[in-house]
Formats: C-alpha cells, sequence, structure tokens
C-alpha cells in the first residue's frame, strides 16, 4: 500500500510550483509520474497545470465527473499528482485512494481546502477524511503578516462571499487571507 497525500493551501501558496518541482525530482530520477487535474479548471488553457511563478506541464489525464480512474493502467507510474485536487468529486477521491491501496502507488494531491465562504471544497473535504497525510503549504495573508488560511474573493475592489463556490477563469481577484481579517473585510463591505 501507498499512501494518499493532500497538500493543501489558500491561493497563492505556490502548491502548483511544489507539484511541479515534484514531478521534475521524479522525471529526474528516470522515474514515471501521471500528471491529473480536473477537467473545469481551464485557467491557463485546458491540459496545462501552470504555477503563477511561470512554470508548466502538460496534464496527463482530465477528470470529469464521468471519469472512472479505476479503468486505466497504471503499470510504470511511479507517483500520481493532482493539481487544484479541491475540485474532483469525492467519488474520485476514493478511487485515488484506491488506487494508492491496490497498485500500490502514491498519490499526491494539492488544492485549496475551503473556497471563498470558507467551507470545505467537496474534493478537500473527501481529502481530509481519507489522506494518510495533511500537509499545510503555507502562504501569508495579503493585509497582514498572519499564515493565511482562507481565501477572500474581491470583485471590483471589494470584498465579496457572493457568486458561485466554482468559478475557474473569471474575472475576480482571490486573496490570501488570515480568518481575522477576512472577516474585518467582508464586515466592511457589509456596513
Ligand atoms: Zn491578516
Amino acid at each position: 500500500m501507498a499512501k494518499l497525500y493532500f497538500r493543501h493551501g489558500t491561493v497563492g501558496s505556490a502548491k502548483t510550483l511544489n507539484l511541479l518541482a515534484v514531478a521534475h525530482n521524479y522525471r529526474q530520477q528516470g522515474k514515471s509520474i501521471l500528471l491529473m487535474k480536473p477537467e473545469l479548471d481551464d485557467r491557463f488553457g485546458k491540459e496545462q497545470i501552470k504555477s503563477r511563478a511561470g512554470l508548466e506541464m502538460q496534464a496527463d489525464v482530465l477528470v470529469n465527473s464521468e471519469t472512472d480512474l479505476l479503468a486505466t493502467d497504471y503499470s510504470g507510474i511511479d507517483c500520481i499528482l493532482v493539481d487544484e485536487a479541491q475540485f474532483l468529486p469525492g467519488l474520485t477521491i476514493e478511487q485515488l485512494r484506491e488506487i494508492s491501496i491496490a497498485k500500490g502507488i502514491p498519490v499526491i494531491c494539492y488544492g485549496l481546502r475551503t473556497d471563498f465562504r470558507s467551507n470545505l471544497f467537496e474534493g478537500s473535504k473527501r481529502l481530509m477524511e481519507l489522506a494518510d497525510s495533511i500537509e499545510e503549504v503555507k502562504a501569508t495573508c495579503h493585509f497582514c503578516n498572519r499564515k493565511s488560511i482562507v481565501n477572500l474573493k474581491h470583485v471590483n475592489g471589494a470584498a465579496t462571499v457572493d457568486g458561485p463556490t466554482v468559478q475557474v477563469g473569471a474575472e475576480e481577484t482571490y486573496l490570501p487571507s488570515c480568518y481575522k481579517c477576512y472577516s474585518e473585510q467582508l464586515a466592511a463591505v457589509a456596513h
């Protein structure tokens, strides 16, 4: 059995950069990795896994709610890396859990813990429940120097909790925030 990892962080915590560095290390050692991401994340073009720092790789598998990951042949694969795992259905996380056990392949998932309303995403919730290892990729609050734990949504410069939870590629800005600044920013617009 291999482990299922969940590495979560807010926006701006360099999760994807971390993923690409792990992928690079595996490949340098001559090992084979499989890069996965949810199909709906098309910020940078459908198949690209791209960090804000500019590095990018091509995703091998795009996952949607119809995808049966258990039907894939994983022979020769040393590690599975998943970007934006928060957007995956709970069932997909369960399949990744099964792959780590049945195939003995470590699965490392990167994603946001919560949405801009501070609620767990479906994929993140199932990862919190099933992962062997849960690690935080740390970032600093946009407004102070504390650690960020939530994502504050800004539309036209004002904080908001309105709009759909999954709004990939929209014009809104998401800011890493500690909970104190998050609640202060939202309180400021409520008055
Ligand atoms: Zn703060």
